[in-house]
């Protein structure tokens, strides 16, 4: 990269409406941090795209001068694949507009959006897309994942409701994805990663939603774990689609609404959100309270909105974080007695573990239908291994990796491929299973030259 300094870096700019940042400017460092603080890389330029031309014009520029590139959408990923080392970061975070056709149900989306920024928009007229959990994720990494969160039970993953994209290709030329025009690219851009383009521009179908919904956390001691995963593993399998009941066990947060000597210790909470009639909901949820006796509930309805926002207060950026995921298609009870047995030891106060409830809409769909394919996974759970400081790394990663093996004989196929970390390289065919195949087809067509590599890499056939 030492070679793009001077000249070749002015060309770059006077052909782009935004700017790039090389190391040692002011901004550099805030813009190769991304929300894990475990990846720390010095990127060569960083290009700050404020147009969808400035995208075309930086794919071009790297293929001229061979340089490694990564894509930056909201900067959350586990596995860090946004910054490299040396290389070249096209950073799509300053592209933020968001149209909303309210006749048509229609949202045209620009990848540096994060949940946040899409929710607002959405509801100012009612409506919402099915997205995930945490408001400051990209919405460009998560759709391109898969996605999903309180809504995909009742209107199915993310990716079932992204209707086109504008995509700057790997030899630099832009393309429309529908599906009557590269329909095959569509396919792949539900649930392929980054691995055949650049979206400069999604278009999601919109739903009316809330804007209130009913929605909050009942929290149980921990020594109550047994009955109280039994029953929400049972409750789970039956209840209707407009409601979502996920599962996190971890040490309790100071909640105002918990007494203070609970603050600390080891919990389980169920979080809710029921996206039909609130009264209709509150009848539904009446049982969840009887799964034990809880030290205390903050349920209520609330703007859509605010609960997207509930859960951002924990996961922050900066902290050092290390994930493994399974997908689960039934909670059997060996499963959920290995749940209790390691959330019983955390090895840090903020690692969690934690179930998040899929199915309904999301398992009507055909697994070949999309590149996303785990349409029997009806949870996905997640070992959240989360801390502050380095000499925690040994700890806290091996808890996770123990979990990890030691519920793998319970699990179903698949795994959900924006939860895998960077040393799971071995996973991604696993973790695609019966779409892999015409993935690998589909990356040789548009990016024979594995140009986009710094994802969860599909390799071109030849
Ligand atoms: C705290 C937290 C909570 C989460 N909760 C959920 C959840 O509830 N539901 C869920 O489904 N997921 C969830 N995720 C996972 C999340 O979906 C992935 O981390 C996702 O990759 C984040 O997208 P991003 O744009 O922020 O990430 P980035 O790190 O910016 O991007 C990830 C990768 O996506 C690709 N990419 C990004 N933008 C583009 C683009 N425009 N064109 C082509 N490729 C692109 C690149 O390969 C990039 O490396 C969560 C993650 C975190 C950290």
């Amino acid at each position: 990269m030492e070679t793009l300094e001077g000249t070749l870096i002015d060309t770059l700019r006077s052909r782009l409406a935004g700017n790039v940042l090389l190391p040692g400017a002011a901004g550099y460092d805030e813009a190769r941090q991304i929300w894990n603080a475990m990846i720390d890389r010095r990127p060569g330029a960083i290009v700050r795209c404020a147009s969808q031309d400035d995208v075309v014009q930086a794919v071009r520029f790297a293929r001229e001068h061979g340089l490694l590139v990564s894509i930056r959408g909201g900067g959350h990923n586990i596995a860090g694949n946004a910054v490299c080392d040396h290389g070249f970061v096209i950073d799509l975070s300053p592209l933020k507009r968001v149209q909303v056709d309210p006749a048509s149900r229609r949202a045209s989306v620009e990848p540096g959006c994060t949940l946040a920024d899409l929710d607002a928009a959405t509801q100012a007229h009612g409506l919402a897309t099915p997205l995930g959990i945490n408001s400051t994720t990209g919405v460009a990494g998560l759709t391109l994942g898969g996605g999903f969160g309180w809504l995909s039970r009742k209107l199915g993953m993310t990716v079932d409701n992204l209707l086109a994209a504008d995509v700057v290709t790997a030899d630099g030329q832009q393309v429309h994805a529908s599906e009557t025009e590269n329909a095959d690219l569509l396919w792949g851009l539900r649930g392929g990663g980054g691995n055949f383009g650049i979206v400069t521009r999604f278009e999601f179908r919109l739903h009316p939603i809330g804007p209130e919904v009913l929605s909050g956390l009942i929290v149980f001691p921990f020594d109550q774990a047994k009955p109280v995963l039994t029953q929400f593993a049972r409750f789970t399998e039956t209840m209707p689609d407009d409601l979502n009941v996920w599962m996190v066990t971890r040490k309790a947060p100071p909640l105002p609404f918990l007494p203070e000597a609970v603050h600390g210790q080891e919990i389980v909470a169920l979080a809710l959100c029921y996206a039909g009639d609130p009264a209709e909901g509150e009848k539904l949820i009446e049982p969840l309270r009887a799964f034990g006796t809880p030290h205390g509930e903050h349920v209520g309805v609330q703007p859509y909105t605010a609960w997207q926002q509930a859960f951002d207060p924990l996961l922050t950026p900066g902290a050092r974080n290390y994930w493994k995921s399974h997908n689960f298609s039934r909670l059997g009870d060996e499963a959920i007695d290995v749940i209790i047995d390691y959330a019983g030891r955390l090895p840090s106060p903020q690692c969690e573990i934690f179930v998040g409830t899929i199915g309904g809409q999301t398992a009507r769909v055909a697994p070949e239908a999309t590149a996303y394919s785990s349409r029997d996974a009806n949870y996905v759970l997640n070992v959240h291994g989360r801390w502050e400081t380095a000499d925690e790394d040994e700890r806290c990663i091996g808890w996770a990796r123990e979990f990890f093996a030691t519920s793998q004989p319970f699990a179903s196929n698949g795994a959900y491929i924006n939860f895998l970390t960077q040393d799971e390289t071995d996973r991604i065919a696993f973790a695609y299973g019966p779409t892999y195949a015409r993935l690998v087809e589909l990356k040789q067509k548009y990016d024979p030259a594995n140009f986009f590599r710094m994802n969860q890499n599909i390799a071109p056939a030849a």
